[in-house]
């Protein structure tokens, strides 16, 4: 039987009408079709039409005009399903979720599609015989409806959680325990889930895989959260930095590599740190490449309000040994387990761009042969010190704009289109009037 004609008898036998076709765009958002699973082999046969409107369209609706957008009369991409990440939905019976990859319409991949641009990188890997492998943390806030509230929302379980607070305590509705079982059902391969330092915030931890399976984990995480706390009327946030005065929501990853017998590269018992030179030139290509990656790490213009003293997320450009103030840190296990976690990214960025930008920076680390710094030892967090991350977006986009060498990896037509899209939303910001201008300047001045 073909791959369609196997998928085809496992819906008929799970009972399944619907599959939801889905891939991500340029901010990680779900955008997709639902189609009838008895038209299914029919319509996706030659791809399902999109307009490519996908890719340039804000969260609000605005259309930004990307290469290939508006002024080329936003011609069609087709996205075709891959049948390997066919999943029914637990809590939609009937409905299965499959992954798309977009393309041209004369067959070619689309460069901006983000779950291309992780193919390219871990294609580069695949060249110096080396599997990536990646281990996702998403943090997140869960809020219920509070109509008095300035922004609509407050923070579930508001007063009564801190970190690791366990059971009822600070996750009064079970809200967290249920979505660890419910995503744990729909095959995303989800290891524990645990109370964060604020109220409402809570996150959970994925197991590590190859690279592309591990994004595709990611972003139908978020999806999925977000369907199973809306089912029960309440929000779940990935902004990088929802609140004044309580931290932000993190995106950690575990990288490491693998050799092809499945040896652990990034581990040398013998080496200084137990580190492999391999392990040592990904580490140095992370940090020279960061204030590109925070482009894409931290993709929003709240994404630098997350950043700050004292706050766990980063502050300088460094690397450590087991410490969580600075932006790569090296977990304390060896062996099979050796293994970097990047601690620079923010639960906003989209999980494919996030993994294929940390993991080009690592590539050209290992073809390049780089050295790392010396590491980080005690506090990251002095505001002395002259290796800062970029401060907000436009410093971020300037250096992923500049970083020509990560830009060849990632897809130069990927990298433009992107550029244009998060400059029309600093423009758009830059005239609209916030809540903030108006305390600061509407009774005093
Ligand atoms: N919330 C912190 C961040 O934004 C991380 C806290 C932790 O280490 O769990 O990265
Ligand atoms: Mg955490
Ligand atoms: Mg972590």
């Amino acid at each position: 039987a073909t791959a369609m004609e196997a998928a085809q008898a496992k819906l008929a036998q799970q009972e399944i009408d619907v599959v939801r076709l889905g891939y991500s765009d340029l901010i990680g958002a779900e955008r997709g079709r639902d189609i009838l699973v008895r038209r299914f082999a029919r319509t996706v046969g030659s791809g399902v039409a999109f307009c490519r409107s996908v890719f340039g369209t804000s969260p609000m609706g605005d259309v930004v005009d990307i290469e290939g957008g508006l002024s080329d009369g936003l011609p069609d991409m087709l996205a075709l399903p891959d049948l390997a990440t066919l999943h029914a939905v637990p809590w939609e019976p009937g409905v299965a979720h499959a992954i798309a990859d977009v393309y041209n319409p004369d067959g070619t991949p689309a460069e901006e599609s983000p779950r291309n641009v992780l193919r390219r990188v871990i294609d580069r890997f695949a060249a110096l015989d080396l599997r990536p492998m990646v281990g996702p943390e998403l943090e997140f806030y869960v809020l219920d409806p509070a109509p008095e509230a300035p922004q609509g929302w407050r923070r579930y379980g508001e007063g009564t959680g801190n970190v690791y607070t366990a059971g009822l305590k600070g996750d009064p509705e079970n809200t967290l325990l249920a979505a660890l079982r419910r995503l744990d059902a729909y095959g995303l391969d989800v290891v524990a889930a645990n109370h964060e330092f604020a109220s409402g915030q809570f996150e959970i931890n994925l197991w590590h895989s190859d690279a592309l399976n591990a994004a595709d984990r990611a972003f139908r995480f978020k999806t999925a959260v977000q369907e199973l706390t809306r089912m029960q009327g309440k929000l779940a946030t990935f902004m990088a930095k929802p609140f004044n005065d309580e931290g932000g929501s993190g995106f950690h990853l575990h990288l490491s590599a693998w050799s092809p017998d499945g040896s652990a590269a990034f581990d040398d018992p013998d080496a200084p740190d137990g580190l492999s030179e391999t392990a040592r030139s990904a580490i140095a290509g992370v940090l020279a490449h960061a204030p590109a990656l925070a482009a894409l790490l931290n993709p929003t213009i709240n994404s630098y309000k997350r950043f700050g003293p004292d706050t766990l997320a980063p502050w300088l450009i460094d690397w450590g040994l087991d410490n969580r103030s600075a932006m790569v840190r090296i977990p304390p296990e060896r062996g099979g387990s050796t293994r970097m976690e990047l601690r620079l990214g923010d639960a906003s960025a989209n999980p494919y761009l996030g993994i294929g930008a940390v993991l080009a920076a690592a590539y050209l680390g290992i073809r390049d042969k780089l050295d790392p710094p010396a590491k980080l030892e005690g506090y990251g967090y002095d505001v002395s010190k002259a290796d800062r991350l970029p401060g907000d977006l436009t410093t971020a986009l300037a250096a992923l704009e500049a970083d020509t060498d990560l830009a060849e990896i990632l897809g130069p037509r990927f990298v433009t289109t992107f550029l244009a899209y998060k400059r029309n939303e600093l423009e758009r910001f830059s005239q609209w009037v916030t809540d903030w201008e108006f305390r600061e300047y509407s009774y005093h001045l």
